[in-house]
């Protein structure tokens, strides 16, 4: 088994984890527990965030404990009671081990469809694919005919992300770092365009989108903000994550980001004239509120419109308390 030995300050280095040998004999299920093999591990940009010890939707993995991670595995051996038979193949949080003894209900036995491999589990059937749907739909709630950009294009839920946009009907932008990945993007996935970020053209190149109506983000940082300057009205960000930032030492700048994340936390953008048939609605509340005493609403008045240029830059270094008026004629 793999346990983590430290946690590393940026990168992962080859002292991050140690290697320990437990005796197979060791290993006893108990009620309703089972022996499972690991036959495959999932390797996760999230598992970076595991080895820090901050808040987050999970608990850090901690020192001397086995590496979390999610895993295809095969039962080997079944405790009492237990229903999950020997040989059933199953998916679940295994860790970095070859074996773990774990309650079978931590454990999904996979119904492989057919035409599929149980590996599919791992990637496109499985937490990723999970991902990459559930962004675009729920949160991105892409529609035919719109604009896409994925970013991360070319790794796991970024692939599945841009071919679930073609599907949907939507114009398809991807975001990958190598000339490869985009002609692999383009020729094989068949997005519209995909744009190499490490291209010294990029910011040029990614012009040509246009705007868009959803970002799927996997990277954060500069191309997040760069797809945030080119969102139509009405856009819709999913916020999947910001690999771009998971190895950095200083969290400024980033840690509101990966909250929003890992908090389900949403930001939304308004403008109030949308609400202009509403307003009689809120004049009504705001008014009793008045009348009642429970709302206050407190002037800050300057006279004589000529103070209006000394008065405006008050709303910048905080002269005013309350709303700042001028007052230019009696009434
Ligand atoms: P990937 O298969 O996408 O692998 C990571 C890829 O990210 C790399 O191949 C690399 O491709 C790209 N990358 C690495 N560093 C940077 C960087 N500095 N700037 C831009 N791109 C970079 O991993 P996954 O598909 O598993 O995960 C993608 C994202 O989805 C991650 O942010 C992950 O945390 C998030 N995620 C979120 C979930 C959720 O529930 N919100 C669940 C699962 C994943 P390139 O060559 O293009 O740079």
């Amino acid at each position: 088994r793999i346990v983590l030995n430290e946690r590393p300050e940026t990168n992962i280095t080859p002292t991050t984890f140690r290697t320990e040998r437990v005796p197979f004999s060791e290993l006893k299920p108990k009620e309703n527990e089972v022996i499972v093999q690991l036959l495959y591990l999932s390797l996760d940009p999230a598992m970076r965030g595991w080895l820090k010890d901050q808040r987050s939707y999970v608990p850090p993995v901690q020192i001397d404990e086995v590496m979390r991670g999610f895993g295809l595995g095969r039962v080997v051996e079944k405790g009492s009671n237990s229903q999950l038979e020997v040989g059933t193949v199953v998916t679940g949080v295994i860790g970095w081990r070859d074996y773990a003894v774990l309650p079978e209900k931590a454990l999904t036995k996979i119904k492989v469809p057919q035409g599929v491999q149980a590996l599919d589990f791992l990637n496109t059937l499985g937490l990723t694919g999970m991902t990459a749907y559930f962004g675009l739909k729920e949160i991105g709630k892409l529609q035919k005919g719109e604009t896409l950009v994925v970013s991360g294009a070319a790794g796991a839920v970024g692939a599945l992300a841009c071919q679930l946009g073609k599907r949907t009907g939507a114009k398809v932008f991807a975001i990958a770092g190598s000339q490869a990945k985009c002609d692999w993007l383009e020729k094989e996935l068949g997005v519209d365009r995909a744009f190499n970020y490490k291209s010294p053209t990029f910011k040029e190149d990614f012009k040509e989108l246009g705007y868009l109506d959803v970002y799927f983000d996997n990277v954060g940082g500069e191309i997040l903000d760069m797809c945030l300057g080119r969102l139509n009205r009405g856009a819709r960000v999913a916020l999947c994550g910001a690999i771009s930032a998971y190895n950095s030492a200083k969290p400024e700048g980033i840690r509101g980001y990966l909250s929003l994340i890992s908090q389900r936390a949403m930001i939304q953008g308004f403008i109030v004239f949308d609400y202009q048939d509403r307003y009689p609605e809120a004049i009504a509340e705001i008014a009793e509120g008045l009348r009642d005493g429970s709302i206050k609403s407190k002037f800050h008045i300057v006279d004589g419109l000529e103070n209006a240029p000394t008065a405006l830059p008050m709303l910048f270094s905080g002269g005013n308390t309350g709303k700042l008026v001028v007052k230019v004629s009696d009434e």
